[in-house]
């Protein structure tokens, strides 16, 4: 079987069980604080495992595009070197939600794998959870029994809690789970040795595919565990590893998963992939690098496509790390100097299509923004390798003083950053500094070390690394508490898009401290709180009590299916009934703003092409900032047009449609626009402006009618990454009073300029003039320079063979000074001349000497000017024939010009 069909197998059994297959979340997670991308199967149903949203169906199958490349689940440093860590991988999953258990999950995983897929029951083990004391947790002798049905006892084997008992989080559903792993070595190794000694032991060829999981209870903060009302089944098969045990391979990347992309590798740099080989085989860091690349460009291509572009923080950091790990490989293993990573985007492409489409339809685009990262990170690569270099240079090439990353912060005064000569040693918080500032693996540097005779200190560096991941986890920790519950209801009606006062309760609240500031967090059972998402931000306003009491929302954001409310306070009786205010002017601006970025959207489709996608957006009270992919910078003519087509729709006040519940595959057929990266349910929202104009799918709140947005005008337009452009828009009020503001800005020039018909033509002869002026300066300075040459000379003083002559003159710029002194060096031999100026009120000082005299009697203009600027208290330098000096106090002038006379014995 090839894998389209291994993953359309998977699809059709549990299809044919009565599960409803879903698409594949986003790989880029949005609303869940704790989570940066999708790293299972469950992460898109995580609501329904807390509750807080109610099942679609009670039996879901899919395969979820996953990243395990941060948090709690962080593969990465593996990738590459085994044969079995991906950090972007499917997970294939099936799931109940409160309707079958353990009995069917085991039936049907036995069935797949060896009925379907007819994989060799003697090479399968299973295991179970063992139970744990400490916890009170007995043993899933439930899941031992269901397993003796099919697997033979010494196939059968109990795990403990660090294997067998899956926790979502320090919170939050959990229960045993159920592994099966597959033994792919030859007869002979597994006659020699017990697979069953191998499982969970990392060994290479003894790996585990599928983890069922079973959900039965649910761990509070005290770290106690309560059973879950309804039990749920949820399960996850690496889909890459599954292909491989199927396709008969002691590799995931020999399956034809990976190879079509290893053999493109391979074929461009000109090296053979071997994948047998072995740590230090020759041909083994080939090997390792193309397995890299083969895996890094689709963790990279797909977080770009869900949405995010690599970036200097956050998610958008960890996707440029990984993508600067395989550039690294490509281009110091396997020799790529140029740009070439981005070059597998198409074959990715190629090969997704039909299963996720959303990277084909954005190929060029993905492709784009990665070369554009390749080409910044080999610049900083050369940058670094020649910061490495001049790090050995004796004597001050390279010092921490340079170093701006947060290394200054912490090394200064307990690291050494300094070669260490005695030993040989690179310290270890420079080579951080490599690793930190220009990407450099700790192995990179260690190999040009080695090439110098050098080795790492790699304590020191060890020690470095821990820190800043330890100071990191601090800056992001937070204490959440478990939530007080008022209400036994959990659900929430959202009542925002009709109103912006409702009566509601608080149905649960809890503390929560970041960063020592304590704040709390508040559920209510209806709330016309907008939280924030698609890029309008959460609503402020306030809750009122009966009692008077008035607490203050400072934000509302969505928590998976919650909408949270965020205040500095509580009420002093939160369980009475309370008003929820919205501020409703800030509102009305958010909503203008967010109308507006539709318009915006629709319009630069019309002037700029359909290519225009929206890649992010900010809608609040201010002004509205729109991120699309556009491979050129939008001209002001093209601004202009946008402009008047939105303003157009603006005064045709078109009324909002707004149908709350389309079908999704009927509102896609009808046109709207739709956002890459967003996770769209069965049912959608669909906000119309005029049918013909702006159809998109949406959440968020809105005018009643265009007319609303009052005005629209962009005032910027830039790049934020390769291919990504930015606008940056104003309506309402705010349009107003920016249009006031230029408006008076145009008066105060017309009455500066006297009033003149066209303010454009008078500020174009003023500058005419000025030029003019300028050169007539400049022409008459000249003039009396050559004038005061002759003057100067005549008044050279003959002391003891030098003619001296220091005098003070007049004239406008440095430029004329230093011109006059350079033509009375052409006149006068054997020359020491000291002139004194007084340029904008600023004193100065020049000197000139003979080249002749800097040879034979040792004057020096640098070391004079430096001595005579004392007088002026300023300082100064130069070469040996020429030097200037500035200085503070002009009385000190003609000081300075005695002074002159003594340094030749005058
Ligand atoms: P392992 O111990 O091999 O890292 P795991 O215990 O982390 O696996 P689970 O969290 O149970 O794995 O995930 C379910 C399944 O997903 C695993 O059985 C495996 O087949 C697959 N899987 C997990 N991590 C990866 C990965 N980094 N690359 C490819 N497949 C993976
Ligand atoms: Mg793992």
């Amino acid at each position: 079987m090839i894998a389209k069909e291994i993953r359309q197998a998977f699809l059709d059994f549990f299809a044919e069980k009565g599960h409803t297959i879903v698409p594949s979340a986003p790989i880029v997670v949005k609303n869940d604080p704790t989570l940066m991308f999708t790293n299972a199967g469950m992460n898109q149903f995580k609501d329904i495992f807390l509750g807080e949203a109610p099942a679609k169906a009670p039996r879901v199958a899919d395969t979820q595009r996953c990243l395990r490349v941060s948090g709690k689940h962080n593969d990465l440093e593996e990738v590459g070197i085994d044969t079995y860590h991906h950090t972007m991988f499917e997970m294939l999953g099936n799931w109940s939600f409160g309707d079958y258990f353990k009995k069917e999950a085991i039936d049907w995983s036995w069935e797949l794998l060896t009925k379907v897929y007819g994989l060799d029951k003697d090479r399968l083990y299973v295991t179970y959870f063992e139970g744990d004391s400490k916890e009170g947790l007995e043993k899933d002798t439930e899941t031992l029994n269901l397993w003796k049905q099919y697997v033979a006892d010494d196939h059968i084997l109990p795990g403990n809690k660090k294997d067998n008992f899956w926790e979502m989080g320090e919170t939050g559903p959990c229960g045993p789970c159920s592994e099966i792993h597959f033994d792919s070595r030859p007869d002979n190794e597994r006659a020699e040795v017990d697979g069953a000694t191998l499982v969970n032991a990392d060994h290479d060829q003894v790996i585990e595919i599928w983890n069922n999981v079973f959900m039965q209870f649910n761990r509070v903060k005290d770290g106690s565990l309560h059973p879950l009302p309804a039990k749920h089944v949820d399960t996850g098969m690496g889909f890459e590893r599954l292909v491989r045990v199927l396709q008969g391979k002691s590799s995931n990347y020999d399956t034809d998963v990976f190879q079509g992309m290893i053999q493109f590798i391979a074929e461009k740099s000109g090296k053979k992939y071997n994948s047998a080989a072995k740590p230090g085989d020759a041909d083994w860091n080939d090997a390792v690098a193309m397995r890299v690349m083969a895996d890094h460009i689709r963790a990279i291509s797909f977080a770009i496509a869900d949405g995010q572009l690599p970036a200097s923080n956050k998610a958008g950091y960890v996707i440029r790390r990984i993508l600067r790990r395989a550039v690294r490989y490509s281009y110091q293993t396997l020799g790529f100097k140029e740009p070439f990573f981005n070059e597998l985007v198409p074959l990715l492409a190629e090969q997704f299509k039909g299963v996720f489409d959303e990277l084909y339809s954005q190929k060029d685009f993905v492709q784009k923004v990665i070369k554009e990262e390749e080409v910044a990170f080999l610049r900083t690569l050369s940058v670094g390798i020649r910061r490495f270099e001049n790090y050995f240079i004796e004597d001050g090439g390279v010092s921490v003083a340079d170093y701006s990353g947060e290394l200054n912060d912490f090394i200064s005064d307990r690291w050494d950053y300094s070669v260490d000569r005695s030993n040989n040693k690179v310290a270890g918080a420079f080579a951080f500094e490599l690793s930190d500032t220009y990407g450099f693996p700790i192995d990179l540097t260690e190999l040009m070390a080695r090439e110098k005779g050098f080795s790492v200190n790699i304590e020191d560096y060890n020690t470095a690394l821990q820190e800043q991941k330890t100071r990191s986890r601090a800056a992001t920790a937070i204490d959440t508490g478990d939530w007080i519950q008022l209400k036994d209801d959990d659900s929430v009606e959202f009542t925002g898009y009709d109103e912006t006062e409702t009566v509601a309760h608080i149905i649960k609240y809890r503390k929560v401290t970041a960063k020592g500031k304590k704040q709390y967090q508040l559920v209510l059972d209806k709330t016309p709180f907008y939280a924030e998402s698609g890029g309008q931000v959460g609503d402020t306003g306030e809750l009122v009590f009966p009692d008077g009491d008035i607490v203050h929302i400072t934000d509302t954001k969505k928590e998976n299916g919650l909408i949270v409310h965020f205040t500095d306070t509580l009420p002093k009786n939160p369980e009475d009934a309370l008003t929820a205010i919205v501020d409703a002017e800030r509102r009305g601006s958010i909503e203008g703003n967010h109308s507006a970025t539709h318009l915006l959207h629709a319009a630069m489709k019309q002037v700029l092409g359909t290519h225009v996608n929206q890649k992010g957006s900010l809608v609040n009270g201010e002004y509205l900032r729109f991120d699309f992919s556009h491979f050129s910078k939008v001209t002001d003519e093209e601004i202009a047009q946008i402009e008047i087509i939105v303003n157009q729709k603006v005064r045709e006040n078109i009324p909002l449609k707004e149908e709350r519940s389309v079908e999704y595959n009927i509102a896609i057929t009808s046109g709207v626009t739709a956002l890459f990266g967003e996770k769209y349910g069965d049912y959608v929202r669909v906000i119309t402006f005029d049918d013909d104009f702006s159809k998109e799918l949406c959440g968020g709140t809105h005018v009643k009618a265009t007319g609303q947005i009052g005005f629209f005008k962009i005032i910027a337009e830039s790049a934020v990454a390769a291919g990504v452009r930015r606008i940056e828009a104003i309506t309402g009020i705010a349009a107003q009073n920016y249009i006031n503001d230029q408006n008076k800005l145009v008066h105060q020039l017309k009455e500066l300029l006297k009033n003149p018909k066209d303010i454009a033509k008078s500020v174009e002869s003023l500058l005419d003039e000025n030029t003019r002026l300028k050169k007539e300066i400049e022409k008459s300075v000249l003039e009396k320079a050559s004038g005061l040459k002759t003057e100067l000379a005549a008044k050279a003083e003959n002391i003891n063979g030098i003619n001296f002559i220091a005098q003070r003159v007049a004239l406008p710029n440095a430029d004329a000074v230093k011109s006059l002194a350079y033509q009375i060096k052409d006149i006068v031999d054997n020359l020491y001349l000291v002139l004194a100026t007084e340029i904008d009120g600023k004193p100065g000082l020049t000197v000139m000497v003979s080249e002749n005299l800097v040879k034979e009697k040792g004057l020096n203009a640098g070391n004079i000017i430096r001595d005579l600027a004392k007088e002026i208290q300023g300082g100064g330098g130069g070469q040996p024939f020429f030097a200037t000096a500035g200085g503070k106090d002009a009385s000190g002038l003609d000081r300075a010009l005695e002074k002159a006379r003594t340094v030749i014995g005058g």
